[in-house]
């Protein structure tokens, strides 16, 4: 199997109300099923998400925790305004954003962000956003493609970021391998392969962290089109999450 993945070039930076599928449009000839993926900065950015520190309401508990965090009171008080549920406050925040996904500081980034003051909310339903950029880059091209809107995650046990998926459509977000067969015949029991967060993971590497200003990687040659979306299959039930349940105890 072979695939082309490359950036998209001379993207300018993005402000509230840009079409982002008529500026990529612009930039690059798109392919049936070619898998476009964006970073989230980007699309919050054209969805106007940039708070300004200045007009956060700050609460007594922001300000306690901003405190034992040595955080800025307003920035935390933006966390607890995203978000639904806090599985740990200290010593940093990790929260349940109200669009389901868990994430440290809700996502909220200063990086890459014009302004001292202001700060870039996650977009606020990023399959949403995935679904109208999909449909918006159909109707400029006549081309069906997936789009992966990514953010970079830090994990769990290990060391260092990586891209994730937050929002999706035009490709499904697992692929299941259970009932295959390996190797020698054994079935398959447990592989449930979250390809979305593999892909956001592998266009990462080319966007950067930085001054690259290329915030969109064109993946060709998967063969992963498919007429879904929805990032949701990959948030883990409660109930089942023996991780989350010990965090939350920790709070308790
Ligand atoms: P995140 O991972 O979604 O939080 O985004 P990053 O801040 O890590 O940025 C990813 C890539 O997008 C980097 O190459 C940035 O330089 C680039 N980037 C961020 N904002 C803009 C923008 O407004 N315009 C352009 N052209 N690039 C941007
Ligand atoms: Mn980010
Ligand atoms: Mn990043």
């Amino acid at each position: 199997m072979s695939v082309t993945a490359f950036t998209v070039e001379n993207i300018p930076l993005i402000k509230a109300g840009d079409d982002l599928a008529r500026i990529l449009n612009g930039k690059t000839e798109l392919k049936e099923h070619d898998i476009v993926v964006i970073s989230s900065t980007i699309v919050s950015k054209s969805e106007g998400r940039i708070v300004s520190l200045d007009n956060v309401n700050v609460t007594e508990k922001a300000k306690t925790i901003a405190k034992r965090n040595d955080n800025d009171p307003r920035f935390v008080q933006a966390v607890l305004d995203e978000s639904e549920e806090i599985l740990l406050e200290s010593p940093f925040l990790l929260v349940r954003t109200r669009n389901g996904s868990i994430c440290v500081n809700a996502g909220i980034d200063h990086s890459n962000v014009e302004g001292e003051k202001n700060i870039l909310l996650l977009p606020d339903d990023p399959d949403k956003s995935a679904r109208q950029i999909k449909e918006s880059i159909f109707k400029y091209t006549s081309k069906k493609v997936s789009v992966v809107i990514t953010d970079t995650n830090g994990r769990a046990f290990r060391i260092g970021q990586t891209g994730a998926a937050i929002g999706i459509a035009g490709i499904k977000a697992s692929r299941d391998w259970r009932g295959t067969k390996d190797l020698f015949g054994r079935v398959l029991e447990v592989k449930n392969e979250a390809v979305v967060d593999e892909i956001a993971g592998f266009a990462n590497i080319l966007m950067g962290e930085g001054n690259g200003g290329t915030p969109i990687v064109i993946i060709r040659g998967m063969g992963m089109y498919h007429e879904s979306y929805g990032i949701r299959e990959l948030f883990r039930p409660e109930k089942e999450d023996v991780i989350r349940r010990a965090l939350k105890s920790l709070s308790a």
